[in-house]
């Protein structure tokens, strides 16, 4: 199949990488002409133009831009393609984004591949980065069926594990899983750099293992990430932030009190809640 991807970082490389490994022919666009040389000799496409004109040749193109630029991608791309070209995007949110594509390209569905690194750009791109990692498909009534089957084959491909949702539910979902944890991880950052004692604040650095790492890893991630998904799935996320601080104002409570029973018995909910998340 002739693939196209249009924006060359972590997750358009990504793509890249396995959709040529699987025998695939691959033709990338990037905004910056110097991004798609990279690729090319990265091994992430077979072909790149930052002329959106390359995607005519295209069956199935994957949007991997930032959130911001994958509608206005789909205005651009419009006069290249023919009517049975079959459109998907990554976009970490999901309703915004659907709303503005439907209407200007009805053979199109939304998608999110629940992966990534904290790393960004074309130099990120890495093979099987969505094995084992859900991929989520958010048709609407309006979504052909048969583009939904050929995005979904396409991400079993990929070793992915394939969901369908309602785009407003993915977004409500991904709240608490994805973007709280970037705005808590990100803030205990901030915590910490908010030490005075400078002799703490350098022995919290030297100290700082593995406990840190995994906590502080989605907060410490591409800024620009964050920043979308805070600006196209704020009420989601201020939902879920709102019920986080009140969390936390009761384990402050809990701690303030020397209520160590009922604190124990918090932990011990949380322990067993946990595994249902991690596959
Ligand atoms: P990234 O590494 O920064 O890659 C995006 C690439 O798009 C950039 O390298 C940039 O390349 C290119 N680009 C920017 N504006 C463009 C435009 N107008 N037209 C064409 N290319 C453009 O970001 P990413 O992490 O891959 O994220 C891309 C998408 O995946 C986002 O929508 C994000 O929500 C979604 N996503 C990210 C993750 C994650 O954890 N990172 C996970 C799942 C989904 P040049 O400017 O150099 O050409």
């Amino acid at each position: 199949m002739k693939v196209g991807i249009v924006g060359l970082g972590l997750i358009g490389g990504s793509l890249g990488l396995d959709l040529r490994a699987l025998g695939h022919w691959v033709v990338g666009s990037s905004r910056r002409p110097e991004t798609g040389d990279r690729a090319l000799e990265l091994g992430v496409v077979d072909e790149a133009s930052p002329d959106l004109a390359i995607m005519a040749q295209a069956e199935v193109i994957f949007l991997c831009t930032p959130i911001e630029a994958i509608a206005p991608t789909v205005a651009a791309l419009r006069p290249h393609l023919r009517p049975e070209t079959i459109l998907t995007d990554v976009g970490s949110v999901k309703a915004p984004i659907v709303e503005a594509i439907a209407p200007l390209w009805p053979n199109f569905v939304g998608g999110h591949p629940m992966a990534g690194t904290e790393f960004s750009g074309v130099e990120a791109a890495q093979r099987h980065l969505f094995a084992g990692r859900p991929y989520v498909l958010t048709p609407t009534d309006t979504t052909p069926p048969t583009a939904c089957e050929t995005v979904a084959a396409i991400a079993r491909s990929l070793q992915a594990e394939v969901y369908e949702c309602a785009p407003d539910i993915h977004d409500r979902a991904v709240a608490w899983i994805s973007h709280l944890p970037v705005m808590v991880s990100g803030s205990l950052i901030a915590a910490c750099e908010g030490e005075s004692d400078p002799l703490v604040h350098k022995m919290a650095q030297c100290f700082a293992s593995s406990g840190f790492r995994d906590t502080s890893r989605v907060g410490g991630g591409n800024p620009e990430l964050g920043l979308m998904m805070a600006r196209y799935n704020q009420a989601a996320l201020v939902r879920s932030l709102q019920a986080y601080r009140d969390r936390l104002d009761q384990v402050i409570h809990l701690i303030e009190d020397g209520q160590w029973d009922a604190l124990h018995e918090q932990l011990q909910a949380q322990q067993q809640a946990r595994p249902a998340y991690l596959k």
